[in-house]
């Protein structure tokens, strides 16, 4: 026969915590905290699997139900001593529901159950209070008459309202056993008069109609769309915990608290929470009357702890708090009742906290030898890192929302709104706190994303320029918030009918993408030895080598910083917007000829000499990847007549020609047009200069300190294996003559970007040319998916929400379609090169998701921008403890 009941406390445990899919969190930990002897009231569970049965047969319990609850039931009244329905001394119960997942959106609780109007006089003679027991008589109508009876709980308030009002009364404590009488008999009256029949007085049918809206709530419209946002399978089903009732509100002897093992905004090691003396569960949280500290030491004037309160009790309790942590070997959420000075626990389960607090905890609990360093590694959200890594709105900060966007790049940022970016440095260099503010960003705006605190975009999705830039910088970003429309020439933001001028401030908030109007106060990230710590034994643990995508000095000093094992990518386009550099870049586009063209490197040179120098010397040894120039020729070119003229005087020529020219180089489609390798074999010159900028700087950072680098040069937006074969041999060619030149050697490698689906198909042709290499996730998502980077971000957030993608596929790789091409080219390469070094440096490198993908898939490194580099190095090692992706699913 199935066992559909599960008894605990009093001596039988039926149950235990990893009976939590069978039993419910709560039920299960009822069983469990029994077990281990804690005073947990006696009671019983009817399973998950009755909730299944439920609605698998026409909402009709299973045959034996009936027999199993009547026979748990009789031993909790014996147990107590009392009998369910019996006049004089009746037993009252709990009812809950309890899915494996606490869920708000399901019916909670009905406390009292068992009482009518002839218990009522029992639980008054046995308790000598009769306002107590009408007060307990009207609640439990009141509980039942909501959430079994659907009855608006308006009406019952009204009751209670009017009693008062008739007696003169202000507060509820004020009324005598004689009111609540009278609301008893209100209520009793209304419940006639919405349902056409009376409140039950049978207590056999009040329970049976209980445990029905339990297992009917967990078909409610709230439940199932809290099940439907949180993947949860409509076929967990509830359990239904009955157990006989405690009061708290017997008397000032009696209370009532919910508490946390630990601090659970810091992770302090304190006992924290709150209770109040002679008050019942919804009490403590309904903010009527001011809970009370648990703690001597956290009591401030005027209140009275616990510990002072009722100091046997709060030994005992603090007993049990040790003894739960060393059980469950975590910080536990507890609910806890004092009756007559005796102490009953109600519900533990592992409790909710901020991110700081999780990594205290882990790492405090590790330090106690609760738990094991690799489990302190595994309990740390890696994303909830990002957090601790910048600054953010203090949660007790008062804040006026203006419009909301996407949560581009974290931390939070306050400053007065610019729309321009050489605005942006201007002000920035008086001292101003600015907030860059533009329908999109373009690399000519990074002087102004630098100089400012924050970046806001109304256009562009999480790998829109301002995104990644942004996320490189360490800039909090928001992106593409379509509800604001900018007003470049009028100089006006606007939302919502409301409306920022340039010079009024705001708040942006990358974390979740929300946009404030005003300053919103700030608390600075605290990169504390705990972080640190933890960090520690993550390193020990990973398999996977983190990097950093970099360019600059500031870049690469933070990317060491915080912890990256070399640079996966350094993008050469970036360096060249300088203001001292983009004159000599323009001429160099714009040039007709490869004389000009030369004479425009040649002044280059110089510069992206120093620039790896830099590198190389910050990097000390460590693997540096430098990737040729990118992007598309657009991006350079001059715009407006200052510009223009500017750049013709350089070559020589007059404005209109150079206007032709640029018609000529402008494409419909830059993203699949002239760039990449496509460039560097146009215009050898410049993939040359390149290579002679990082050869020689190799050299003289050799002779200077003894030990040469070993540059990684990457091809970018590789297809075809002549491709690379091309560009390689220009880049062999530079180095054999900076070498012969040098009198020094430098041993280097030359690999690919895999960026484009057929690159990625014939990975095994290129693998026989290139050393290395390096999947450049966001092209390969915006070539496989055929969805443009910079546009998507205008339907993508309707694609996850309609469930279409399940995640934004630019955020989080796409295992199927995307990963597929990853896994056949790491296939293919390794098929002719075992050894084939293999890394990321799309955005996806910092995506925990995508890292264990890239764990699975057994690369050998990850590059993401700086900021993310120690979420990297958790997610890694939290992947290489899991076994990768597909191992875990
Ligand atoms: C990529 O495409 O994933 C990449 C890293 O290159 P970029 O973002 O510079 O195009
Ligand atoms: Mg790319």
């Amino acid at each position: 026969m199935t066992k559909w009941v599960y008894s605990f406390g009093a001596g039988q445990n039926d149950g235990k915590a990893e009976m939590r899919n069978l039993l419910g969190g709560k039920g299960a930990n009822l069983a469990e905290m029994a077990s281990i002897g804690l005073p947990v009231p006696p009671g019983f569970t009817i399973t998950t699997e009755v909730c299944t049965y439920y609605y698998d047969h026409g909402k009709s319990y299973p045959p034996e139900l009936e027999a199993q609850v009547a026979e748990a039931l009789a031993r909790v009244e014996k147990a107590v001593g009392n009998r369910f329905g019996d006049h004089r001394k009746p037993l009252l119960v709990s009812v809950r529901s309890g899915a494996r997942v606490s869920m708000p959106g399901m019916m909670d609780t009905v406390l009292n159950l068992g009482l009518n109007d002839q218990t009522v006089e029992g639980l008054a003679a046995g308790s000598g209070d009769a306002r107590f027991a009408w007060d307990s008589y009207r609640r439990f109508i009141q509980m039942f008459g909501s959430v079994v009876l659907g009855i608006d709980h308006h009406r019952f308030e009204e009751i209670i309202e009017h009693v008062k009002l008739d007696a003169g009364l202000i507060e509820d404590t004020q009324l005598s056993a004689q009111d609540w009488h009278r609301v008893v008999a209100g209520y009793k009256d209304m419940v006639l008069e919405v349902k056409g029949e009376p409140f039950p007085q049978d207590p056999k049918a009040q329970l049976w109609a209980a445990i029905g809206a339990v297992f009917g709530s967990w078909m409610n419209p709230r439940a199932n769309t809290y099940r439907r946002l949180h993947d949860i399978p409509a076929d967990w089903g509830t359990a239904v915990n009955v157990q006989a009732m405690v009061f708290g509100n017997m008397g000032e002897d009696c209370a009532t608290g919910v508490c946390f093992t630990r601090d659970p905004s810091t992770g302090e090691n304190i006992f924290y929470g709150e209770y109040l003396i002679n008050a019942q569960g919804e009490d403590v949280v309904a903010g009527i009357r001011t809970p009370q500290p648990m703690s001597k030491a956290r009591a401030k004037p005027g209140e009275r702890s616990m510990e002072e309160a009722m100091p046997n009790a709060y030994r005992e309790l603090v007993e049990v708090r040790a003894k739960l942590e060393k059980h469950y070997a975590d910080m536990q959420a507890i609910e806890f009742t004092v009756q007559q000075n005796k102490l009953y626990m109600l519900q533990t389960r592992n409790g909710k906290r901020t991110a700081a607090a999780s990594l205290k905890i882990a790492v405090d609990m590790a330090q106690e030898g609760l738990i094991s360093e690799t489990e302190a590694v595994k309990r740390v959200n890696p994303s909830a890192l990002d957090q601790l890594l910048h600054p953010t709105l203090d949660p007790k900060a008062p804040r006026k929302l203006l419009a909301k966007g996407l949560p581009a790049s974290p931390g939070a940022a306050c400053g007065t709104v610019v729309f321009s970016a050489d605005e942006a440095e201007a002000r920035a260099q008086k001292g101003e706190s600015v907030i860059l503010v533009r329908i999109e960003t373009s690399p000519e705006d990074i002087h102004g994303m630098h100089a400012a605190k924050g970046i806001l975009t109304t256009r562009g999705g999480m790998t829109s320029h301002a995104a990644v830039v942004a996320r490189g910088m360490g800039r909090p970003c928001v992106a593409g918030a379509g509800g604001v429309t900018v007003d470049y020439h009028s100089q006006v933001l606007s939302a919502g009918g409301q409306h920022v001028r340039a010079g009024e401030t705001i708040t942006l908030d990358g974390a979740t993408g929300e946009i404030f109007i005003g300053a919103v106060p700030m608390v600075e990230p605290q990169l504390s030895g705990d972080f640190a710590t933890l960090m520690g034994w993550a390193d020990k643990v990973r398999r996977l080598r983190v990097r950093a995508n970099a360019e600059t000095p500031l870049d690469a000093d933070t990317a060491r910083k915080f912890g990256a094992e070399g640079i996966g990518l350094c993008r050469t386009e970036h360096m060249f917007f300088d203001p001292d550099r983009i004159g000599a870049v323009r001429q160099m586009i714009m040039s007709e000829t490869e004389r000009g063209r030369r004479e425009a490197l040649a002044k280059l040179l110089p510069f992206q000499r120093k620039d790896f120098s830099e590198l190389f010397r910050i990097m000390a040894g460590l693997p540096v990847t430098i990737r040729l120039l990118d992007p598309p020729l657009h991006e350079f070119l001059p715009h407006g007549e200052a510009e223009i003229a500017e750049v013709a005087a350089a070559l020589g020529t007059d404005p209109e020609a150079m206007h032709r020219r640029a018609e000529e180089l402008s494409e419909a489609n830059p993203m699949l047009g002239h760039r990449g390798c496509r460039l560097g074999i146009s215009y050898p010159e410049i993939y040359e200069m390149q290579a002679r900028a990082i050869f020689e700087a190799a050299v003289a950072i050799g002779k200077e300190t003894g030990k040469a680098p070993v540059p990684e040069i990457m091809i970018p937006l590789v297809a075809t294996r002549r491709e690379l074969e091309i560009t390689k041999a220009q880049v062999d060619k530079v180095a054999q003559e900076v070498f012969a030149e040098s009198g020094y050697h430098v041993e280097y490698y030359v690999g690919t970007m895999i960026e484009l689906p057929r690159a990625a198909l014939t990975a095994d042709k290129i693998a026989e040319v290139g050393d290395f290499f390096s999947f450049g996730t966001n092209d390969l998502t915006q070539t496989t998916f055929g969805l443009s980077r910079d546009d998507a971000g205008k339907f993508l957030p309707l694609y996850v929400e309609k469930g279409i993608m399940p995640k934004d596929p630019f955020v989080s790789i796409d295992p199927e379609g995307v990963g597929a091409l990853v896994k056949i080219a790491t296939e293919k390469g390794r098929s002719v090169k075992p050894d084939l070094k293999l890394g990321i440096c799309g955005e996806h490198g910092g995506d925990p998701a995508s890292i264990m993908f890239c764990e699975e898939a057994g690369l050998d490194y990850v590059s993401c921008s700086p900021y993310r580099v120690p979420v990297a190095r958790l997610a890694a090692a939290q992947a290489a403890l899991s076994g990768g992706a597909d191992r875990t699913a």
